[in-house]
């Protein structure tokens, strides 16, 4: 059975904990490789490699520590393809989207490639007599990324990239669910020429997390994963002086006004709702049609398209979406259905028993759609992360908009319409931290930063684009004066330059 070890000093290396996890083949079932579970003495040792690797790093010039980000670009797309097969073969999502999730990886990358102009200064010439101020961007030393297994190549960029370029060293521990493309990723950096140590990947669980939560020469975690693991590491992390930004859960809604142009809102809702097999912190799992009229056709267009979705291996170029990660998310996805049923939602379409033939021990679920689901209900308050769509009524816009702004998640919500009035009040006014206008998903490009409100994050940093630098980042502000014969006397007031 293939074991994956840990990536410690620009190498793989055996984890020595005697504990390992499963990694599964979602399409079969069966346990494909076993990852090693660092214990407290791994997860110290790869702090310390970065810890003695991170000076040197930081005093390279930022447009050489950008030429090797170039080299890393060019390297991913040399094996663009094999990744997308690795990582498909992990998580169950099909290649084409397994394909996105790399490209919105890179995406980040290339802007971390700006590294010699985002870190720039500020700089004030002659602030008072003979005094110039000015700020600089440092980096803060060794930094550590905690990543889920729905994104194994876009989330693990999305925080080791900036991280790197601005100078750290970074730690990363991926979802013990799906680890080879991050070790990938790790030997990829190392042949595009970073120094061993800057990018060290334990691979683990709770005691791994734990570790770096607590170790003073971390200074600081990006978390992203479930709302509750969220919470913990940020008040955790926290408590021991570290800078800390977690992106939790979701559940994001999709309004359709009466005006939407229907066909375009059905498709968009089958994308958003289904693929992945629902396994986005950016699927929209909570359809709003906008008074009687525009649910029934909404439904009545939605039931033959989730009926008709192909259901197939992450293999077949065909499917619309493969298997769940694990038997144990696929239990727990039924168990909402059970529970929408038993709360008295109308179960349009039940995806429950579907088996796909020659693969019967996958962790495959068919479509399924509710209808009439009402806010009290556990499928509405809870994140499902499974391929399963719930429609709620609403009886006018004003009722609309006040859904997602009262949920206690808060990641992505979007309208369909074609009144640009509506439009431009609904993303004025609704209180969540991404909105999409006739799309979906609404996930903002690389030099655009992504969050969500409420908790769906927690700490006052997004990921990636500007913010992503101020994160990694300690601004130290010079005041100085020359020539340095000027002499003022002794000051005894605060100095005021005025
Ligand atoms: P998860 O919370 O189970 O795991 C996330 C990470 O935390 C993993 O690395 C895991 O090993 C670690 N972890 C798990 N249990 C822990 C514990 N008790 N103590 C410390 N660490 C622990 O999440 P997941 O199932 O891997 O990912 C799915 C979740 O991630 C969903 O809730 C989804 O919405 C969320 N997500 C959010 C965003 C975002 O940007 N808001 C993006 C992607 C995914």
């Amino acid at each position: 059975m293939r074991e994956i070890g840990h990536f410690i000093g620009g190498k793989e290396v055996k984890g020595t904990s005697g504990r390992f996890g499963d990694v599964f083949d979602p399409n079969t079932g069966e346990v494909q490789a076993k990852v090693a579970l660092a214990d407290r003495s791994e997860v110290e040792r790869a702090i310390a490699d970065a810890e003695a690797a991170q000076p040197a790093w930081a005093a390279t010039n930022p447009q050489r520590r950008a030429r090797v980000m170039f080299k890393f670009l060019e390297l991913i797309q040399r094996d663009f393809e094999n990744l997308a097969r690795l990582l498909s073969s992990e998580h169950g999502k099909v290649i084409a989207d397994a394909r996105g999730d790399i490209q919105r990886g890179i995406e980040v990358v290339e802007f971390a490639c700006g590294i010699p102009h985002l870190m720039k200064g500020e700089y004030t010439e002659s602030a008072g007599p003979g005094i110039d101020l000015y700020s600089m961007r440092q980096p803060l030393g060794v930094v550590a990324g905690i990543t889920p297994f729905n994104f194994p190549a876009m989330i693990p960029l999305w925080k080791c990239a900036p991280a790197i370029a601005c100078g750290n060293a970074f730690v990363l521990k991926p979802s013990e669910r799906d680890p080879s493309v991050p070790m990938r990723i790790a030997e990829l950096f190392i042949e595009a020429g970073l120094p061993p140590g800057i990018l060290n990947v334990v691979n683990g669980d709770k005691e791994a997390v734990d570790t770096l939560l607590v170790d003073k020469r971390v200074k600081a975690i990006g978390f992203v994963g479930s709302s509750a693991i969220a919470e913990y590491v940020y008040a955790t992390g926290c408590a021991h002086g570290k800078r800390v930004q977690c992106f939790g859960g979701a559940k994001n809604h999709m309004i359709v006004m009466p005006d939407a142009d229907m066909d375009q809102a059905v498709d968009a809702l089958i994308g958003a709702g289904y693929g992945s097999a629902g396994e986005r912190c950016m699927a929209v799992s909570v359809a709003v049609p906008v008074g009687r009229k525009t649910a029934d056709t909404l439904v009545e267009k939605l039931i033959p398209r989730v009926e008709g979705l192909r259901i197939g291996p992450s293999t077949d170029a065909q499917a619309d979406y493969g298997p769940l990660v694990t038997r144990e998310l696929l239990e727990k996805v039924r168990g909402y259905v059970d529970s929408g049923v038993r709360e008295g939602a109308k179960l349009l379409v039940d995806g429950r028993g579907f088996k796909l033939q020659g693969y019967e021990n996958g962790h495959f679920i068919g479509g399924c759609l509710f209808d009439e689901v009402t806010p009290d209900m556990k499928i509405y308050k809870e994140e499902i992360f499974g391929p399963v769509l719930s429609v709620v009524r609403a009886k006018d816009y004003e009722e609309a908009v006040r859904l997602p702004s009262e949920h206690e998640y808060g990641n992505g919500v979007a309208i369909f319409t074609r009144d640009g009035d509506a439009a431009r009040d609904f993303a004025d006014r609704v209180n969540v931290g991404m909105v999409g206008i006739n799309f979906a998903i609404p996930v903002p490009l690389a030099y655009y930063t992504f969050g969500g409100w409420k908790r769906s994050a927690f700490g006052d940093l997004n990921q990636h684009g500007p913010d992503s630098i101020r994160f990694y980042t300690k601004t130290k502000t010079v005041t100085s004066r020359w020539p340095s014969g000027i002499r003022s006397g002794s000051e005894f007031v605060i100095p005021t330059m005025k």
